[in-house]
């Protein structure tokens, strides 16, 4: 019922050739799978034109990074959610723990952001995850009910089911530790129960929520044969076209 998704974060990487080689190859490569899942990539702000580009024969979607919740003026740096629709932008990630984390972002600004982006036709996708130190203090559901609630709040059912969930445990981001099948599965449920009480099981049953945090070809199937496990969001491998396509396979 829920069309596995796979979304690769390119985060801070690839140059202007590289990000096309890389697009190139997932978009041909691709093909034959198309109708069995959803894909998307989220190259670099400046990238994004040419990457879309490359796309564009085939049924991968361009994502951004990140977006900013004004939609126009005296806002240096920030890109808004018509620029993004502009160029053929589909998917947008909101919160992710590098932002949360490294930039500093609040739940209060997620939640302008992941507003706006639906708002502007944009698909969010809102990632939560706790840190080590909170998973060892048993605080991994309390982490991702407060970043739950306060990044969907005032969404209605009708406008949340444009979000896509991405669960990333920070320790496991980047690090090449990754949650297990079951660890994972466990705050996957916890999210979905959660979704139901704050809409309804209708609603939390049509919500595709992803895993990310050190997804590999190797792991990738074990992850996606986890009832409510509905997709991968991949960081580093996502940038080798080889291990990207190869995890590709792996979900559907
Ligand atoms: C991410 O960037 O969302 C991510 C999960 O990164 P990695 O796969 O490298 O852990």
């Amino acid at each position: 019922m829920r069309k596995p998704f796979v979304a690769g974060n390119w985060k801070m990487n690839t140059d202007s050739h590289t990000s096309v080689e890389l697009a190139e190859r997932i978009a041909s490569e691709s093909m034959d799978v198309s109708g069995q899942v959803t894909l998307g990539v989220c190259p670099p702000f400046v990238y994004l034109q040419a990457v879309a580009k490359a796309l564009s024969a085939s049924s991968v979607s361009i994502g951004a990074q990140d977006v900013y919740y004004e939609p126009k003026g005296a806002f240096t740096g920030e890109i808004s959610t018509s620029m993004l629709k502009d160029i053929g932008c589909v998917y947008c990630l909101c919160g992710h723990s590098e932002r949360r984390h490294v930039i500093g972002e609040t739940d209060e600004l997620i939640n302008k952001k992941t507003t706006a982006a639906i708002a502007g036709g944009l698909l969010p996708i809102l990632c939560v995850g706790e840190l080590l130190a909170e998973r060892e203090a048993s605080q991994t559901d309390g982490i991702v009910t407060r970043q739950l609630e306060n990044g969907l709040a005032g969404l209605s059912a009708e406008k949340v089911s444009a979000v896509t969930i991405a669960y990333e445990p920070v320790w496991a981001i980047g690090t090449g530790l990754t949650a297990t099948p079951q660890q994972a599965q466990e705050v996957h449920d916890f999210i979905r129960k959660l979704l139901g009480q704050m809409y309804d099981d209708r609603v939390a049953g049509g919500i595709r929520i992803l895993y990310g945090g050190s997804v590999k070809p190797d792991n990738a199937e074990e992850l996606m044969g986890q009832l409510d496990i509905d997709g991968l969001l991949v960081g580093g491998a996502s940038l080798k076209a080889d291990d990207f396509l190869a995890i590709i396979q792996a979900a559907i």
